[in-house]
C-alpha cells in the first residue's frame, strides 16, 4: 500500500483516484477550486463533453457506468448547418452502438469525486493550491484562497493539475526537461441555446450541431434540460475574429450574417458573449513525465491538446488505466511502473495532438467538401468487406480502442487507398473494388485492437 498525492480533481485526478484507492493505496488530493458539488461552477467553462469509447471503457473497469449512462445523452453524428439553414446529418459510424455522448463536465466530475470519496480511501482538500513542489525533500506548499499557506509531505506526487501544472514544472526544474507550448491562433467562447419554452429541445438532440465556415465554426452539444452548450471558435485576430467583434452591433450583425438559423435561438447571446472569457488553446508537449518513483504526470498535465476530436478527457481517462495496469504489472516498484506509463503513453498522446489539429480543419472546413463525403461513404464500404483490417480513421479514435499512434499510422495509408479509389471517380458504385480489395490486402494488416 502506497500513500499516493494527486494535484487536482479534475476529470482525470478524480477518476484517478478511484483507480488507486481500489488498488488499495490511500489517496489524498488536493484542488484549488472550490467543491463543485457545493458551489455553482463560473459559466463559459467548456460545460460539456463528447465522451466516447475510450473513456467508456475506463469508466465501465470500475462499475461506474450504471451511473454515468444517466447523465448521457448519445450523439449519433454532426448535424451540418449550411449558410442558408439547410441541415445535414453526417453519421460519425454505421453500427448502432457507434455514437458519441453528450456528457455535463461538472455532473460527470461530481458523480466521480462522489466515487471517489466512496472508497473510503480518498481524502480531497478543496481551496488548496499547489504552489510548489519540492521532490527532493518530498514537500508541497499549498496555499488556501485567504492567502494561508504551508508545507505538507508527500510520499509519491501525481500531477493531474491540468495544462498549468506546478508538479510539471518542478519535474522540469528537477530534470532539466523540456516542454513547449504550441498555441493556437484560435480561441473559443461558450455560449448557450436554451430549453424551448416550457421544455424540450429547440434543435435535434442526438446530434452534435456544426456550423462550418472555413476559417472558424460554431458547435453545440445537448444538455439534459434541453438546452444546448454552444461553443465559438474564431481566430483571436483579423477580419472574422474575436478582436472584430467588439461591440454588440456587430456580434449580432455577424451572427445574422453567418449563423442565420441559430442566432433567433440564443437571446443570451451578446450577454453571454461579452460576459465569458474567451478561452486559448494550444497542444502542450513536456518531457519528461515523471521523477523516479516520486512524480509522475498526467491528463492535461501531461498532454494537453486542441479539443477537436473531443479526446482530451477521453485520454486522460485511457491514462488513469493505462497507469493502473502498469501499477499492477510492478506492485513493489513505482519507479519501473511510471517508466513504462511514459513509454506506452506518449507516443499515443502525440499522436493524439496530430489527429486532433487535423480535425479542426476536418469540422471547420472539408465535411463540405464532396469529394470529402465520398471518401467517407467508400471508408464505411471499405471497413463492411474488411473489418478485420479497415477501420476509418475518426472510427478507429472515438469507437475502438486501437491506440492513438497506430490509429494514426493506419489512417495514413487508409487515406492514400481512399484518395487513389476515388480519383476521377464520380459516384461510390463506380468504385473499382477488386482494386480495392487488393490495395488493402497489400498495405494493411489485421488490426489488433488492445
Ligand atoms: C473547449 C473545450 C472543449 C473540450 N471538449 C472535449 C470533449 O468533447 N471531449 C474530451 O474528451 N475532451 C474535451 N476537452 C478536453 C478536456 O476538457 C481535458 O482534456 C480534460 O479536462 C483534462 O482533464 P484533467 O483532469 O487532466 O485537467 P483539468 O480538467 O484541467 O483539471 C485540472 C484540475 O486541477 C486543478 N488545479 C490546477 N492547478 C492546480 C494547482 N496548482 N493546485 C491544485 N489544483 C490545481 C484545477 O482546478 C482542475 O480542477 C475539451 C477542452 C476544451 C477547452
Amino acid at each position: 500500500m502506497c500513500r499516493v498525492t494527486l494535484i487536482g480533481a479534475g476529470l482525470a485526478g478524480s477518476l484517478l483516484a478511484i483507480y488507486l484507492a481500489r488498488g488499495g493505496h490511500r489517496v489524498t488530493v488536493y484542488e484549488w477550486r472550490p467543491d463543485l458539488r457545493r458551489v455553482e461552477v463560473p459559466a463559459g467553462r467548456s460545460i460539456n463533453l463528447a465522451l466516447a469509447n475510450r473513456g467508456i471503457a475506463a469508466l465501465a473497469a470500475l462499475g461506474l457506468m450504471d451511473d454515468v449512462e444517466k447523465l448521457l445523452i448519445p450523439m449519433r453524428g454532426r448535424m451540418l448547418h449550411d449558410e442558408h439553414g439547410r441541415l445535414e446529418l453526417q453519421a460519425y459510424g454505421q453500427r448502432p452502438h457507434e455514437v458519441i455522448y453528450s456528457v455535463s463536465r461538472p455532473m460527470l466530475t461530481a458523480l466521480l469525486l462522489d466515487a471517489a470519496e466512496a472508497t473510503g480511501r480518498v481524502r480531497i482538500h478543496f481551496g488548496r493550491r499547489c504552489e510548489a513542489v519540492d521532490l527532493a525533500r518530498g514537500t508541497l506548499t499549498l496555499c488556501d484562497a485567504s492567502g494561508g499557506r504551508e508545507d505538507v509531505p508527500f510520499e509519491v506526487v501525481i500531477g493531474c493539475d491540468g495544462v498549468n501544472s506546478s508538479v510539471r514544472e518542478a519535474i522540469l526544474e528537477a530534470t532539466s526537461g523540456a516542454c513547449s507550448e504550441e498555441p493556437l491562433a484560435h480561441g473559443y467562447k461558450e455560449l448557450s441555446i436554451p430549453p424551448a419554452a416550457g421544455g424540450g429541445f429547440r434543435m435535434e438532440p442526438h446530434a452534435l450541431h456544426v456550423w462550418p465556415r472555413g476559417g472558424y465554426m460554431l458547435i453545440a452539444l445537448p444538455n439534459l434540460d434541453g438546452g444546448f452548450t454552444v461553443t465559438l471558435f474564431l481566430p483571436h485576430e483579423g477580419q472574422d475574429s474575436f478582436a472584430a467583434l467588439s461591440d454588440e452591433a456587430r456580434l449580432t450583425a455577424f451572427f445574422e450574417a453567418r449563423f442565420p438559423n441559430v442566432s433567433a435561438l440564443m437571446p443570451h447571446l451578446a450577454a453571454e458573449f461579452f460576459r465569458h472569457p474567451t478561452g486559448r488553446l494550444g497542444t502542450l508537449r513536456t518531457r519528461p513525465w515523471r521523477v523516479r518513483d516520486r512524480a509522475l504526470l498526467l491528463g492535461d498535465a501531461a498532454h494537453a491538446v486542441v479539443p477537436f476530436h473531443g479526446q482530451g478527457m477521453n485520454c486522460a481517462f485511457e491514462d488513469c488505466s493505462a497507469l493502473d495496469a502498469c501499477l499492477k504489472r510492478w506492485p513493489d516498484d513505482w519507479a519501473q511502473a511510471f517508466a513504462e506509463f511514459e513509454t506506452l503513453r506518449k507516443p499515443n498522446a502525440e499522436a493524439l495532438a496530430h489527429l486532433s489539429i487535423e480535425n479542426y480543419l476536418e469540422m471547420r472546413s472539408t465535411v463540405r467538401d464532396p469529394k470529402y463525403q465520398l471518401k467517407k461513404a467508400l471508408a464505411f464500404r471499405l471497413e463492411d468487406r474488411h473489418p478485420e483490417r479497415f477501420i476509418p480513421r475518426y472510427s478507429m479514435v472515438m469507437f475502438h480502442r486501437i491506440p492513438y499512434a497506430e490509429a494514426q499510422r493506419r489512417g495514413v495509408i487508409q487515406d492514400q487507398i481512399l484518395e487513389v479509389l476515388t480519383a476521377g471517380v464520380p459516384d461510390l458504385d463506380d468504385v473499382d473494388y477488386g482494386y480495392a480489395d487488393r490495395l488493402i490486402a497489400e498495405r494493411l494488416d489485421e488490426i489488433n485492437e488492445c
